[in-house]
């Protein structure tokens, strides 16, 4: 065995003795590679969820540079960080707690005419996005590219986990007829509320990658963070859906 080999198997031993894992399949996700859009609240949990689990290639797209109002939630990045990129502080979080994950930096904003070539490099994208224009946009790239999502939203104590499959279910189009979006209001977020979902979006996201069943497919996974209540709503695909009804 060499160093590689064990520092594999001593980094991910707890995983790997689980016996739906096991060595072969803790390799498959060393293999594989995840964009995560968006390194805010959401994007730091699913970060620290997907790094730590041994995904091996880490994609982060963001614009925006970490702002004091932020870390109330966004716990990768730090005061020391204040005014740098998201994406760069990302980048060191990563790096930090797991120097062999390879990491890629989009320092980039998409919108509905963005060509995003670089999403065909990985085999999902996380929507860690914190608005809902962008969340819309990154469901339209996916799906024209046929690309696995996991969605995630979160407002106050409450959130949603959603896993979309192109060609075998509904999106967040199917699921939202004609969404409007109120650009200009910051709305409130609690950390835990943002930890619950993104956890459940990076637990997917391992399941995905392993090829496991039980995913959210058409299946809405609402929190209610007040009541402590979970809920599941059945969602259908639509086939006039101006995303993925054309297949
Ligand atoms: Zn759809």
């Amino acid at each position: 065995m060499n160093g590689n080999e064990f520092y594999y198997k001593e980094r991910y031993k707890r995983n790997i003795i689980i016996e739906s894992i096991g060595l072969e399949k803790q390799q498959k996700l060393l293999e594989k590679k995840v964009l995560i859009a968006g390194a805010g609240g959401l994007g730091s949990g699913v970060i620290a969820g997907l790094v730590s689990a041994g995904v091996g290639t880490i994609g982060i797209i963001d614009s925006d540079k970490v702002e004091l109002s932020n870390l109330n939630r966004q716990f990768i990045h730090r005061e020391s960080s204040i005014r740098s990129l998201k994406v760069e502080s990302a980048f060191e979080w990563i790096k930090n707690y797991s120097p062999k994950t390879s990491v890629n930096i989009h320092k980039t904003r998409i919108n509905d005419d963005s060509d995003a070539a670089f999403f065909r490099e990985y085999d999902l994208i996380i929507d860690c996005f914190d608005s809902y224009r962008s969340k819309f946009t990154l469901n339209k790239i996916c799906m024209k590219k046929g690309l696995a999502l996991i969605h995630g939203g979160v407002k106050e104590f409450y959130g949603q986990v959603l896993t979309i499959v192109p060609e075998k279910s509904s999106c967040l189009d199917c699921m939202f007829e004609n969404p409007e979006f109120d650009t200009e209001k910051t709305i409130g977020i609690i950390s835990p509320a943002v930890n619950v979902i993104s956890s459940i979006q990076a637990m997917e996201g391992v399941k995905f990658l392993l090829g496991m069943e039980d995913l959210l497919i058409d299946t809405l996974l609402a929190y209610d963070g007040i009541k402590q209540e979970f809920r599941k709503i059945s969602l259908k695909r639509r086939k006039d859906c101006i995303s993925c009804g054309g297949f």
